[in-house]
């Protein structure tokens, strides 16, 4: 995801690597990177405009100081360092602050989440994960099945809360504003903690549709109205928020799509054009690939740098809460060794696509571009690890060019190969010991806080 807006901070970082001093002629060429990558990626001119001039005065404007000191001793910090942090806490402050949670209904209430958006955008499939997400956390949740006129949509949902085992509200030819209403009281009736109405969409925005949102909004008064937007639709996401919004006051948004969709633009955009937050991520189709939104997170990734706190999330959905802090910390202390690493993957493989799981991994902000981090590719580091003696993949400083020859040929890889893993690995390992042994550089160095 992201993967064009990336492209340009990347070289724009390069641009100013080896630097000793910051001057407006290599600002103004790193940035010329940046803009065109951001106008690649759907983001609005405006948007795009305010941000570079905002990431230009700081970077120009701020003395640099490039001694830091640590309990270990002193540490530099180059302009591209300082550039790399300006613009990572400009996109952070582009796509947040956000609340995550969902406002709760008060005193019994059930708490209403009212899913809004156009037809095809994901708003069954995202109430089904919502609900999902709820279950998780143990409240009794119903569905509510509202879309009336797309003619699949109901029997979609049935099939979801099916699957979960949540019970699905629906009324054959009763008006939706009115199949809400009873649908709440039968939610409190029965006790339940949360009431997930899938409201009907348009192919496009129409009066009548709002007219009916507007009504189903006055009867049930919902604690949340989530907007659900297509990624893939850029810009035109960012105009439908704002219509909808402006209708309906909504309380944020979900992005749909973002995992197959390498602009994403719309997430860089939709928070400084509405002002309301984007709360949750669509990664793909099945009811588990729904993130919390993380501005930082998202910043950090698009720089390069992965996004540590994204991936023990990650773990925590998968192992205990124990092995997931343990494998953290293990990569925090910079004190992990090639078979920990190799580990670490085949335990995150079972979490989701593989490509997009490694962007969240510190290390591949380094790799070449165009690489594609599939199945394939870990087959063959796995390969080379495996060439590999106990002792080498405990220690991989010990690996000698000689020992490199003979890696190679046991994995049926080049030497260059081996030399790449083994420089990733140490990159990987220096950026994170830093991280976890200089607290007072966390706040200078994105991903990590
Ligand atoms: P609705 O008309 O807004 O209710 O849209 P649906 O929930 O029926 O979704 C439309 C299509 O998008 C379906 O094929 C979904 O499986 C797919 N979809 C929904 N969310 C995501 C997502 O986050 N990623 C991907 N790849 N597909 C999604």
């Amino acid at each position: 995801m992201l993967e064009t807006v990336s492209k340009g901070f990347k070289a724009a970082r390069n641009k100013l690597k080896g630097r000793t001093e910051i001057t407006p002629e290599v600002v103004d060429d790193a940035l010329r990177d940046i803009r065109v990558s951001l106008l690649e990626a759907d983001v609005s001119f405006d948007v795009v405009k305010r941000f570079v001039a905002r990431v230009r005065e700081k970077a120009i404007g701020e003395v640099v100081e490039t001694k830091v000191k640590t309990e270990k001793g002193q540490l530099r910090v180059t302009p591209q360092d300082h550039f790399v942090k300006i613009c990572h806490d400009e996109l952070e402050a582009l796509m947040g602050p956000v609340d995550t949670s969902l406002r709760q209904g008060e005193r019994g209430r059930p708490t209403g989440i009212m899913m809004v958006g156009l037809q095809g955008s994901g708003k069954t499939t995202t109430a089904g994960k919502i609900a999902n997400r709820l279950l998780k956390d143990g409240k009794q949740v119903m569905l509510v099945a509202a879309d009336v006129y797309r003619p699949a949509a109901v029997d979609q949902l049935k099939v979801l809360g099916e699957r979960l085992g949540v019970p699905v509200f629906h009324e054959p030819g009763v008006s939706p504003p009115d199949m809400c209403r009873h649908a709440f009281e039968a939610a409190q009736r029965d006790h339940r903690n949360a009431v997930i109405y899938d409201t009907a969409g348009r192919l496009a925005i129409d009066d009548e549709l709002m007219t009916e949102l507007e009504n189903i909004k006055a009867n049930v008064a919902p604690e949340n109205i989530l907007l659900v937007a297509d990624a893939m639709i850029g810009q035109d996401a960012v105009k439908t928020a704002t219509e909808f919004d402006r209708r309906l006051a909504i309380d944020g948004f979900i992005l749909t799509k973002l995992d197959g969709d390498a602009r994403g633009g719309a997430a860089l955009s939709i928070k400084e054009v509405t002002g309301k937050p984007i709360k949750f991520l669509g990664m793909g189709e099945a009811l588990d690939r729904l993130e919390e939104f993380r501005p930082e997170g998202l910043a950090s990734r698009i720089l390069g740098f992965g996004d540590i706190v994204g991936l023990v999330k990650d773990f925590e959905q998968h192992v205990d809460e124990e092995t997931a802090e343990a494998e953290a910390q293990k990569i925090l202390s910079g004190d992990f060794t090639l078979e920990d690493f190799v580990n670490q993957i085949r335990m995150v493989r079972k979490m989701g696509p593989l490509g997009e799981l490694m962007e969240k991994f510190p290390m591949f902000g380094e790799l070449p571009e165009n690489f594609q981090f599939d199945d394939s590719a870990l087959t063959r580091i796995v390969a080379m690890v495996d060439s590999m003696t106990q002792a080498e993949r405990l220690r991989p400083d010990s690996i000698t060019d000689q020992r490199v020859k003979r890696i190679a040929k046991g994995a049926g890889r080049t030497e260059k190969d081996v030399r790449d893993l083994l420089k990733q690995y140490n990159a990987m390992r220096g950026v994170m010991k830093q991280v976890g042994s200089a607290p007072g550089l966390l706040a200078r160095l994105p991903g990590v806080k």
